[in-house]
């Protein structure tokens, strides 16, 4: 079943045509994955889906509804959860405190309760750290905390924006692995990455997209065994 509908969108930033009439799908419970080079347009697009910026053209439907023009706050009532490039977690609050905020909608405590155990037993780590000042978390442990803070929210859908990056590459192994057991559990995931080989290897599918265009798709072993793809995106 399609879960998430991208057609013909097309966003600008003033003259800047950064997305020119991308169409992709996601289906319940896949992982599907956005690559390309730096400026190809994939953080503009994921902006777009969680609400955070309106297209000037095209549609994108999700579960039946179009979203294109709702506000953020609304599309994340929907089941649609982003994970920020950068992570952006709140410096001087407790990693307790930071996945709060993600459950900013929710106002039954017994839920909000559920939720952090969820996080925790997917995380232990945030679970020892509980009462640490977020800031003082390493880069593994402050991109965990961003994905278990959007997880509050119960999302059917993840966004992730380049979730492996500036990580050392034990933790990135950990951050993928994370990904699949996400997945497993039943969360759909829409996963943005400058690491092809990595995301295209736990993907079902995937889009390769160059200026603002998707140039290419197929599943994740395809896109992996396309030799322009490796020329292009995974290092030869
Ligand atoms: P990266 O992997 O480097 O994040 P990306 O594929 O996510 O790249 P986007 O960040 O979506 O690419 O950028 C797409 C295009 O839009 C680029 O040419 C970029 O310079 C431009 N752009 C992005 N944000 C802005 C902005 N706030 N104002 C003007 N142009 C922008």
């Amino acid at each position: 079943m399609v879960m998430l509908e991208v057609k013909d969108l097309a966003v600008n930033y003033g003259v800047i045509n950064a997305v020119k009439g991308v169409s992709f799908n996601i289906h319940e419970g896949e992982i599907v994955s956005l690559i390309g080079a730096n400026g190809a347009g994939k953080t503009t697009i994921l902006k777009t889906i969680s609400g955070l910026l309106k297209p000037v053209a095209g549609a994108i439907t999700y579960e039946g509804n179009e979203i294109q023009k709702q506000k953020a706050p609304k599309i994340v009532a929907a089941g649609i959860s982003q994970v920020p490039e950068g992570r952006h977690i709140f410096p001087g609050m407790s990693v307790r405190e930071n996945l709060q905020m993600g459950a900013f909608l929710q106002n039954n405590r017994s839920e909000i309760e559920s939720s952090f155990e969820t996080v925790y037993s997917r995380f232990p780590v945030l679970k020892e750290r509980i009462n640490q000042d977020a800031a003082t978390l390493s880069g593994g442990e402050q991109q965990m905390l961003a994905m278990g803070r959007a997880l509050m929210s119960k999302p059917k859908l993840l966004l992730l924006d380049e979730p492996s990056m500036g990580l050392a590459p034990i933790f990135i192994n950990e951050i993928f692995d994370i990904v699949k057991t996400i997945k497993e559990q039943g969360t759909t995931v829409l996963l943005i990455e400058q690491n092809a080989k990595k995301a295209l290897s736990i993907a079902d599918r995937g889009y390769v997209l160059a200026s603002g265009q998707v140039k290419m798709t197929g599943t994740g072993q395809e896109l992996l065994a396309n030799k322009d793809v490796q020329k292009a995106y995974l290092g030869g």
